[in-house]
């Protein structure tokens, strides 16, 4: 009967660990604000980690993400916050580094359609997801390194 109560009791506490772990990762930077890989922006990234041998409780992660795995790129890239990505690579790309050629190609919008281009096709970036940015960030990067080779 002990061993059965301690048996429930330790199961009970693993539902509610469990529970309070997918509760937290809910309300977390990481939901909110992710991790990204800042070579090709996939969520798609790892580290190792300790464990509690007994409990498996997250013991402790790496000090930095400067060398750390990506499952798209397959090798150890920097981790970056997506804001961060945003904000210091993605967003700089489309307003300092695309031509009108290559913005048409995205927008599907032609430059001789418009007096006002530029703002066209800074409206509909806008009304892009930060998915889909760093979708249309990294197929162009792609499409450079496949010219570039
Ligand atoms: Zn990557």
């Amino acid at each position: 009967m002990k061993k059965r109560f301690y048996r429930f009791a330790w199961n009970c506490c693993k539902r509610c660990k469990n529970g309070i772990d997918q509760l937290q990762q809910l309300f977390s930077d990481s939901r909110l604000d992710p991790w990204r890989c800042a070579e090709c922006g996939s969520t798609e990234v790892a580290y190792q980690a300790w464990l509690d041998g007994n409990t498996d409780r997250f013991l402790s992660g790496p000090n930095d993400r400067d060398d750390l795995w990506c499952d798209v790129c397959m090798e150890n890239t920097s981790q970056v916050r997506e804001s961060e990505l945003m904000r210091n690579t993605v967003e700089p790309w489309w307003e300092q580094q695309t031509t009108d050629k290559q913005r048409e190609a995205v927008t599907g919008l032609r430059a001789d359609d418009y007096d006002d281009f530029q703002d066209y096709c800074h409206i509909w970036w806008n009304r892009q997801s930060n998915d889909e940015k760093i979708r249309l960030w990294r197929q162009a990067r792609q499409t450079e390194e496949t010219i570039s080779d």
